[in-house]
This record gives C-alpha cells, sequence and structure tokens, in this order.
C-alpha cells in the first residue's frame, strides 16, 4: 500500500510511541502533509521531523494505528512476515498441532502488533475480523498472507467485519468468504464438541478467550450442581459435564444461543445427560436459586464499552454478584468474570469485594483468572489485558 501522507506530532508527544504504544490520539497531532483517506497508510514524524513509525490513518480519536515503528514498505511480503510471527507465537504454544484442540486465536490486534485486527482459527477456516478501516482494506493481502502461511491446512477465510467497523466510514462492509466456502463441522478445545457458527453466532462465533477458565470449571465440578449464567454456546457447561457434574443448569436470554448449547450437548453426551437449557433474563433467574447452587458461573457481557458508563457498569457487576453470593450453598464455588476493557483488574476486584460484604458471607479467592496465551497482551499496551475472573469459595 502506498504511504499517502505524513503525521507530524506536537513537541513530547513522541514518548509513548518511543515505549511502542500503538495508538496516536487526535490530540497529539500538530500537522498533516497529505490529505489522507480512511485507511491509508501514513508516515508518522516527531516535531523534530524525525520518522517514528507507519500506521493506518482513521478519523476518530485514536487517528494512527501503528503497524510499523520501522520504515518499511507494506506490501505482501510485510503482511506474510506479520502472520508468519503470529503463527510461530501459537506453535510455541501447542496450538498449532494439538489433536485435542484445533480452534484458537492467531491474531490478537495490538497483542500481535497488528492494532484493529482479529484472526481466529476454526478447524479449516480462519475467520477475519477488522475493527479498524486500515484492516478492513488489508483484506486481501490479510487472506493471502494466511494462505501463505497455512498452505492447504486453510480451506476457507471468512470476513466478519460488517458490524465491527466504524459505521461512519461508509464502507458498506457485508461478511462474506474472501476464499473457500462454509465448512460445516464441529470444532475441539480439549477434546470437547462445538458447533461454532461464524456466520451466525457473536463475536467471531465463539469465546476463545475462556479456554483455560473452563478447563478449571471442569476441574471443580465433580459432584457439584452448576450453574452457568450468561452461558452463550454453552462453553463452561460442557466441560462441567464432561468434569462429572451432579446437574447442569444453563442460562442465556437469547435463545438462539440455547439452541445451540442443546446442539452441542448432544454432539458430545447424546441425550442422556444431566443438562438443563433456560432462555431467561440473567437477575430474574438468580432471584429464583435458593441454596440449589453450589457452583456458579457468572460470565456477563461487558458493561461498560467507554469510561462514560463505568460506575454504572461496576454497580452492576455488584448487583450481580451481590445476588450470586446470597443465593449459593454454602461451601460453593462462585467464578466470576468482567470482559470490559475499560474495568481494571482492580475495579472488578473492588466490585466483588462490596457485593461479598453486602451478603455477609465469608469468601475466599481461590484463583485469580484472565485471558489465554493466545490472547497475548503487548506489554506497551497494558489496556490489552480485558478478561478478568476472580473463583471465590463462599462458606
Ligand atoms: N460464557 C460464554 C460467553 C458469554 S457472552 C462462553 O463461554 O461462550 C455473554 C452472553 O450473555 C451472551 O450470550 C448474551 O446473549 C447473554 N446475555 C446478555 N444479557 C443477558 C441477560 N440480561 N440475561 C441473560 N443473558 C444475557
Amino acid at each position: 500500500m502506498e504511504v499517502t501522507a505524513q503525521v507530524f506530532l506536537k513537541p513530547k508527544k513522541e514518548e509513548s510511541l518511543l515505549r511502542f504504544h500503538p495508538w496516536i490520539f487526535s490530540g497529539a497531532i500538530k500537522g498533516i502533509i497529505g490529505n489522507p483517506n480512511e485507511g491509508d497508510v501514513v508516515e508518522v514524524y516527531t516535531s523534530n521531523n524525525e520518522f517514528i513509525a507507519l500506521g493506518h490513518y482513521q478519523v476518530g480519536s485514536i487517528t494512527v494505528r501503528v503497524i510499523s515503528f520501522e520504515p518499511t514498505i507494506i506490501d505482501q511480503d510485510f503482511w506474510n512476515d506479520k502472520v508468519q510471527r503470529a503463527y510461530d507465537a501459537r506453535q510455541a504454544l501447542g496450538l498449532t498441532s494439538s489433536t485435542t484442540t484445533n480452534c484458537y486465536r492467531l491474531i490478537h490486534g495490538e497483542g500481535d502488533n497488528l492494532p484493529g485486527l482479529i484472526v481466529d482459527i476454526y478447524g479449516e477456516t480462519a475467520v477475519v475480523q477488522s475493527h479498524s478501516v486500515g484492516m478492513y482494506l488489508s483484506r486481501q493481502n490479510i487472506t493471502e498472507a494466511i494462505k501463505h502461511v497455512y498452505g492447504n491446512q486453510i480451506k476457507a477465510i471468512y470476513d466478519k467485519s460488517e458490524g465491527t467497523l466504524p459505521f461512519k466510514a461508509g464502507l458498506n462492509a457485508k461478511d462474506e468468504y474472501l476464499f473457500g466456502s462454509s465448512i460445516d463441522t464441529p470444532v475441539l478445545e480439549n477434546r470437547i464438541k462445538f458447533n461454532v457458527s461464524w456466520e451466525e453466532g457473536q463475536k467471531t462465533g465463539f469465546f476463545l478467550d475462556q479456554r483455560d477458565n473452563r478447563e478449571l470449571v471442569g476441574k471443580y465440578s465433580k459432584g457439584r450442581d452448576v450453574l452457568n449464567m450468561f452461558c452463550y454456546t454453552g462453553g463452561f457447561s460442557l466441560y462441567a459435564l464432561a468434569g462429572g457434574a451432579n446437574s447442569v443448569d444453563s442460562v442465556d436470554s437469547s435463545q438462539k444461543a440455547m439452541n445451540m448449547v442443546d446442539r452441542n450437548v448432544e454432539v458430545n453426551f447424546g441425550t442422556e445427560h444431566k443438562h438443563t437449557s433456560y432462555a431467561e433474563d440473567a437477575f430474574e433467574y438468580l432471584r429464583t436459586i435458593d441454596g440449589k447452587y453450589d457452583l456458579i458461573i457468572l460470565d456477563p457481557p461487558a458493561f461498560a464499552k467507554h469510561t462514560k458508563v463505568l460506575n454504572k457498569a461496576l454497580l452492576g457487576y455488584r448487583r450481580l454478584n451481590a445476588l450470586a453470593f446470597h443465593k449459593i450453598k454454602p461451601g460453593g464455588i462462585l467464578f466470576t468474570f468482567s470482559c470490559s476493557q475499560v474495568v481494571t483488574k482492580e475495579h472488578f476486584r473492588n466490585s466483588v469485594f462490596t457485593a461479598a460484604a453486602i451478603s455477609g458471607r465469608k469468601v475466599r479467592i481461590l484463583h485469580q483468572l484472565t485471558q489465554p496465551a493466545d490472547h497475548p497482551i503487548n506489554i506497551y499496551h497494558p489496556e490489552g489485558e480485558y478478561l478478568k475472573g476472580l473463583v471465590v469459595y463462599v462458606e
């Protein structure tokens, strides 16, 4: 891609870039030479006219997302190299050759030095999701790079960016196959089968970020009565069943999600199982469960998408967790999560602490959880640590 403009920073505004933070905010920019379109590659210079980065230009508070801190040509080789590096990291984790797990995140935005890009692998299909205009306009290069790195191991590439691109950019993106066509086979996660619908489902079809935490639920489930609240396609429920739970109830307000749960339970455990599905609202359901469960999982959607609603979100987490603390059996274990990026670990822990105090129960923290290694955090971009979880023992 051609460089179409030069962006010049105000004095001292290069400091975070010297520490490899990949975002340039509009307020840091002194001026632009050229007239870039959204998604173009621009060069960034310090106030002393020294080159500092190359990035994707976009109108908005983050004006440039850095894709290279070195002067380089953004051609097919550039993308091949980026995807190869992401692949190498997953290979080091054993994910690319595993016989028990064939779905994982290949590219995690800033965590893989590719701000605005998500790529998830589901068996022989890669699902590409752009959150920035620049990544969307690079989708052909990204497709070629995935094919270059995987060879014939990847037979389909699906673009699911319709819902994640800025509306104002007017791209009229349509979700579509960039290569190959629909392959309908369940994927494997730690030997458990999941039907994943990237065409219909939320995110890229599945919440890959809970893999390790689901495994931990499996370990604690033996003989317990489990409630999986906000279950989506039933990830935690299937691990609880596999782990020998006495009973597993799954709840989600989406009937479509519950139909997927039923399919996933049947694919793994047939028609004789200890599972029940409920398409209901979380808060209403939780009010009715006095002493019914001794393992509860709360994995709600992000309550805060931006800092303006942070306080309201923290109250939401407090209310939700307080209900669980009130209702869980003595000796119960609560897995509680927040995936809101703007809610820090400390915020979340404080909400859970307040919820515990309101309930008056004795509560001990057993584990502090986060996202798995295929959702890496760029050390220079701590904002990338978004998933927080606590496992607590309730007397
Ligand atoms: N735990 C899941 C992911 C949860 S995503 C997994 O491991 O795959 C959050 C889910 O919460 C979504 O499926 C959404 O439909 C559901 N949800 C949102 N609001 C809800 C509410 N008020 N009551 C119940 N479910 C809700």
